[in-house]
């Protein structure tokens, strides 16, 4: 056998020592690898040669992942970051340090988000009004939310039906209106996407804007219903939207038309709740996104899993502990770059 040159793909170390991965044969495409052990003690070496680098890797199981890497080769990134991606719950110092070797221009965070999708089994998305944001619908509670203008807990209740119904319709008469010229934004339609491609089961979401069944989502969850399904106050009876636009009673009782979402005070529809409460109690991820968590009886769910949970919004700093991982960020760019992380990596 002629000799090889052999050149370092990665490189890692410990107290006790280094260990090199090698590589040679490129040019004859003809790859071999082996791992050389360096002890520092009597700098003895054990040599182990591969065809593969799976081969080389599989009996080490996740030990490598506690030394710190000193060098990753560009032509292992992936290998390597693929494999770090099947571990996204780990926090030690020595694997992030790998994640940043292999990950350099990407958020980490972000990478152990797509890490999970990749390799749950079954995962639950829950979201909120920070979902539709970038589909230029205001949320409750930011800079720019429905709660400088007008108290929602004045206006999305009962009580407004009855006795505040001219403040009431037009309140929501604008929201159907803003809807006709909304579209879903990349996020929702890479969540359709995933659904499709069975990286999630299902949505779960607090909005009423219908964008993730627009976008093509087929097992979401309205938990706090839809506003382009008007019924009548009294007797729940299912109309149009127009009717309720151009402020007719109902046609059955003669009551008032409302959309048909949920009002402060009122029972959640009992087939969303359920669907999406079995769901999460089933799911080995759920993730958060674009929520604030202040409704109940929504705020309850991320806890009702024994599976890991992820919160994506915009501002995380008043979120401590209660998730396995914090993505900050805007929910369109995190979808988006979790998506193309799966792609890049061969995940789908
Ligand atoms: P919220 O307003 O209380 O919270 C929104 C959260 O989203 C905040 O934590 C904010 O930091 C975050 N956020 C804002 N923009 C974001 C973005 N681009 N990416 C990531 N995060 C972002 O909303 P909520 O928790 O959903 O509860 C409010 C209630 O209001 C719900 O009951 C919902 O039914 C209703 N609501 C619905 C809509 C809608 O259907 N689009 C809009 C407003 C309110
Ligand atoms: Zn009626």
């Amino acid at each position: 056998m002629k000799n090889n040159t052999w050149e370092t793909l990665a490189a890692y170390g410990s107290e006790a020592g280094t260990i090199e991965i090698q590589g040679s044969g490129y040019k004859e495409k003809n790859v071999k690898y082996r791992r050389i052990i360096t002890y520092m003690e009597g700098s003895s070496t054990e040599k182990e040669t591969a065809e593969s680098l799976e081969e080389l890797f599989k009996p080490l199981g996740e030990d490598w992942l506690l030394h710190f890497p000193l060098y990753v080769d560009p032509k292992i990134k992936k290998f390597i970051g693929s494999r770090l991606m099947q571990y996204p719950f780990k926090t030690h110092a020595a694997y992030e340090t790998w994640l940043q070797y292999c990950f350099e221009k990407e958020d980490t965070h972000i990478v152990k988000l797509a890490g999970a999708v990749a390799h749950s089994s079954k995962t639950v998305v829950l979201t909120g009004a920070g979902m539709s944001t970038e589909s230029n619908l205001p949320d409750f509670r930011s800079k720019e939310g429905w709660w400088q203008k007008i108290d929602p807990t004045s206006i999305a209740v009962p009580e407004a039906v009855e006795n505040n119904y001219s403040v009431f319709t037009d309140f929501y008469s604008e929201r159907i209106k803003a809807l006709e010229s909304t579209a879903p934004h990349a996020g929702h339609y890479i969540l359709a996407e995933w659904e499709k491609s069975n990286l999630i089961h299902s949505v779960a979401t607090q909005n009423v804007d219908g964008l993730h069944r627009k976008a093509g989502s087929r097992a979401v969850y309205e938990l706090h219903g839809a506003l382009d399904q008007v019924k009548c106050h009294t007797c729940g009876m299912e109309t149009d939207i127009d009717d309720f636009l151009q402020k007719k009673p109902c046609v059955s009782c003669s009551g008032r038309l409302r959309p048909g979402v949920v009002l402060f005070g009122e029972l959640l529809p009992e087939e969303a709740w359920t669907g999406a409460l079995r769901d999460i109690e089933e799911a080995d991820l759920v993730i958060v996104i674009g929520t604030s968590l202040e409704v109940y009886p929504v705020n309850q769910l991320p806890r009702m899993t024994e599976g890991k949970t992820i919160y994506v919004n915009a501002e995380t700093e008043n979120e401590h502990g209660s998730f396995d991982l914090l993505v900050e960020g805007k929910a369109k760019a995190v979808l988006e770059k979790a998506e193309a992380l799966l792609r890049t990596m061969s995940f789908y």
